[in-house]
C-alpha cells in the first residue's frame, strides 16, 4: 500500500510574508499521519520555512546535475540539501521548455539530488500537440526511460504525471486518461526494476483543486498529487490533503454522489 503524497510547488511565488501559508499547512500535516505533504518553496526560502515548519517536508524545486562548479545562478543539490531541503522536484516542464533542459540533464539533476540525500519528484508529460498526435504515451515513455536515474529506488524516487497543457491551464486530465498513463508509467517502471516498481509513487499534476482532487486520488496508480497554483494558500491546499486523507482512510465512499467530500468543509 502506497501513502500517499500530496506536494506543493509554489514555482516563482512567495516571500517572506507568504509563509504564514505554511503554518497553516504544516499544522494539517501534522494532524494528518496517513498522508505525507511536502513543499517545494523558492530556494531562497527554503531556510525559513524549514525553520517555521519543522515537521513539513520543505523542498526545492530544482538542482543542478553537477556537484559544483561553473554555472552561476545555479544551485546545486548539497547547497538546498544543506538549507534543509530534504526533496527536489526534477524535470518539471516548464523548466524542459525555458530552460532546454533534456531528459540526460533530468536524470543527472535526479542522480546528483538522491547522492545528497534527496528525495526526488522526477516530472514528464506530453503537450497538447503530442496528445492531439496520439502520441502522449509514447513521448512520456520514451521521457521518463531517457529520466530515470541509475538504481532508483520508490524509498526516495516518486514520478509525476504532469500533461503539460494542465498545468495553471485550469484544464484536467480526464480521470480515463490519468488511470491509462499512470498504468504506462507503472509497466515502463516494472521494466526497469520489476516488482519493486510497485513501491514508486506516481503523482498526478496539472490543476489539480479542491473540487477534482478526490476523484483524480481515487483513481487506479495516482499515489498524490503536485500541485501548483493551489498549494500557494492554505484554503485551497488543506481540502486537497484531506481528500488524500479521506481516501487513505477508505472514507471516500461515505459520500456516495458526491465524490468530492472536501468540497462540503
Ligand atoms: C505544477 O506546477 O506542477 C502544477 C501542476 O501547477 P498547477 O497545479 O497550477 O497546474
Amino acid at each position: 500500500m502506497r501513502r500517499k503524497l500530496v506536494a506543493g510547488n509554489w514555482k516563482m511565488n512567495g516571500s517572506l510574508a507568504a509563509l504564514v501559508e505554511l503554518d497553516a499547512i504544516a499544522s494539517a500535516a501534522s494532524r494528518t499521519p496517513t498522508v505525507d505533504v511536502a513543499m517545494a518553496v523558492p530556494a531562497t526560502l527554503i531556510a525559513t520555512a524549514v525553520a517555521r515548519a519543522p515537521g513539513l517536508m520543505v523542498g526545492a524545486q530544482d538542482v543542478h546535475g553537477a556537484a559544483s562548479g561553473p554555472h552561476t545562478g545555479c544551485l546545486s543539490a548539497a547547497m538546498v540539501r544543506e538549507a534543509g531541503a530534504r526533496f527536489t522536484i526534477v524535470g518539471h516542464s516548464e523548466r524542459r521548455a525555458d530552460q532546454g533542459e533534456t531528459d540526460a540533464d533530468v536524470r543527472a539533476k535526479a542522480a546528483r539530488g538522491h547522492e545528497q540525500g534527496l528525495s526526488i519528484i522526477l516530472c514528464v508529460g506530453e503537450t497538447l500537440a503530442q496528445r492531439e498526435a496520439g502520441r502522449a504515451e509514447a513521448v512520456v515513455t520514451a521521457q521518463l526511460i531517457g529520466s530515470l536515474p541509475e538504481a532508483f529506488d520508490g524509498a526516495w524516487l516518486s514520478i509525476a504525471y504532469e500533461p503539460v497543457w494542465a498545468i495553471g491551464t485550469g484544464r484536467v486530465a480526464s480521470v480515463g486518461d490519468v488511470a491509462a498513463m499512470h498504468a504506462t508509467i507503472r509497466a515502463t517502471l516494472a521494466t526497469a526494476i520489476g516488482q519493486r516498481a510497485s513501491a514508486v509513487r506516481i503523482l498526478y499534476g496539472g490543476s489539480v483543486t479542491p473540487n477534482n482532487a478526490a476523484d483524480l486520488l481515487m483513481t487506479d496508480n495516482v499515489d498524490g498529487a503536485l500541485v501548483g497554483g493551489a498549494s500557494l494558500t492554505a484554503g485551497s491546499f488543506l481540502p486537497i490533503i484531506a481528500a488524500a486523507a479521506a481516501i487513505s482512510a477508505g472514507q471516500a465512499a461515505k459520500w456516495p454522489g458526491d465524490r468530492s467530500p472536501v468540497a462540503r468543509q
